[in-house]
């Protein structure tokens, strides 16, 4: 078989993989823009490969590239099966992910990208696609754990998944890089690669970093550790992304990542110098959370009503629970308070995103609601007996859900596991969904 034979075979199979993915149950309408965008791309290939001819080697690995990058995009559609995620949030998402990451031509239309949600056996991902192929419609696709599926409580980590995706794109990037990217380096052991490896090395440091140089210094004899650009520039996006996540869902996003991330760091100074460290000690993103909450005035309770106010204390003393070394500090509050300016400048500008405290009475309704092993929705009756409808914001009902899976000790002594208080969230969220259509009706 020649190139050119094998080029058009492996043409021939993507194309009966794309046709085959039909028979999928799909998700609601975007999934068929996706497909369709897949087809374009597959017409595009094959009217190159009508030009190619058989000597142009080449060209043929060029062809044979590109049907291999889209076998993959085809092989996520059948990933992205119906019940395999949790389906309100993840609309949730999309609408997020179009409005940060569209893109805007020269005459000032946008274009947002064709947003793919999938469950995967890994953690939480967002891959963004930096060109399209076909010029038209980026793909961007959000990975949900499958194990955690039921677990919403969690989901609000995409905040920082977002922010990483986000920081990539034209708009909003250009703003996160210029004001809030600038912020951290403006000075302080995140302002260059030297004053991070004097930080390091800095007498003050934590017992647990001296050792890790110390082994760093072991295995490469004569060799002191030195931190490089390359790696200080992804700690600081990481820092960014976990403002990101907060400034996006609020305490919530807070809660979500200690429970999900301080288990995996039993050494919470850990930064693993000898092999590749790409994130911060957790130490050190803990504390940056736990500042800019209270400079966002987060850190104390909206409710005033016992038992729910004593419920939501806890909640934030968890949240707030920081015993690590003074040294963790890295900014100044007028650097972090800059930096978070930066941030809501961008969910001011693209869609209205960003956390607002609830009020107390909200708030109180929804801890109730699963205090009575309810979904947490604010559903009431009017006085001739018509519904009344009111918008809760998603962050609104996580922040819920954690008031009462930390706090439950002050609600009932027969509590919902913590799967099931997830679970009764996410019924939330698509009843939320229902009720959202509902007051848009009413409107018309
Ligand atoms: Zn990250």
């Amino acid at each position: 078989m020649t190139p050119l034979e094998f080029l058009k075979q492996q043409s021939g199979n993507v194309e009966r993989a794309l046709s085959e993915t039909l028979r999928y149950d799909y998700g609601p309408s975007p999934t068929r823009e996706y497909y369709r965008e897949c087809c374009d791309r597959l017409e595009r290939i094959k009217e190159a490969i009508k030009t190619t001819r058989e000597s142009d080697l080449y060209k043929i690995q060029a062809r044979l590239d590109e049907l291999s990058g889209l076998s993959v995009w085809i092989s996520l559609i059948e990933r992205s099966r119906l019940g395999e995620f949790s389906w309100p949030f993840a609309e949730a998402l999309r609408k997020m992910a179009e409005t940060l990451l569209a893109d805007t031509n020269l005459l000032g239309s946008s274009t947002p990208p064709i947003v793919h949600i999938v469950s995967d056996g890994e953690g939480y991902l967002i891959h963004y696609e930096g060109t399209s192929p076909s010029s038209k419609n980026k793909f961007a696709f959000i990975a949900f754990p499958k194990p955690l599926k039921h677990h919403v409580l969690l989901h609000s980590l995409f905040g920082h998944e977002l922010g990483h995706t986000a920081l990539h794109t034209v708009g909003a990037g250009t703003i996160l890089q210029k004001k809030v990217m600038s912020a951290l380096q403006s000075h302080g052991p995140l302002s260059n690669a030297a004053a991070m490896t004097a930080w390091l090395h800095d007498n003050n440091a934590p017992q647990e970093i001296k050792i890790e140089l110390r082994q760093y210094e072991a295995l490469n004899p004569g060799v002191t550790y030195r931190m490089n650009d390359f790696y200080l520039l992804s700690w600081i996006d990481e820092f960014i992304c976990d403002l990101f996540g907060l400034i996006l869902f609020g305490p919530g996003f807070a809660a979500a990542h200690k429970f999900y991330l301080s288990p995996t760091h039993p050494n919470p100074y850990e930064f693993a110098p000898a092999t590749d460290p790409t994130h911060p000690p957790y130490a050190m993103r803990d504390r940056l959370i736990v500042k800019a909450i209270q400079l966002l005035g987060w850190d104390k309770p909206v409710t005033s009503q016992s038992p729910v106010r004593q419920a939501e204390q806890e909640l934030l003393n968890y949240i707030h629970h920081d015993s690590f070394a003074a040294w963790c500090t890295l900014l100044s509050d007028a650097q972090l308070q800059t930096a978070i300016d930066g941030i809501q400048e961008v969910f001011a500008r693209y869609g209205q995103l960003g956390y607002v405290a609830p009020t107390d009475n909200s708030l109180t309704k929804l801890v109730l609601q699963l205090q009575k092993r309810l979904p947490p929705i604010i559903a009431e009756l009017g006085p001739l007996g018509e519904p009344i409808l009111s918008d809760t914001s998603i962050s609104h009902t996580l922040y819920a859900g954690w008031i009462y899976s930390l706090g439950h000790k002050h609600l009932t002594t027969e509590p919902l596991s913590f799967l099931q208080a997830n679970m009764l969230c996410d019924q939330a969220l698509l009843q939320q969904r229902a009720i959202a259509i509902a007051i848009l009706k009413k409107m018309k």
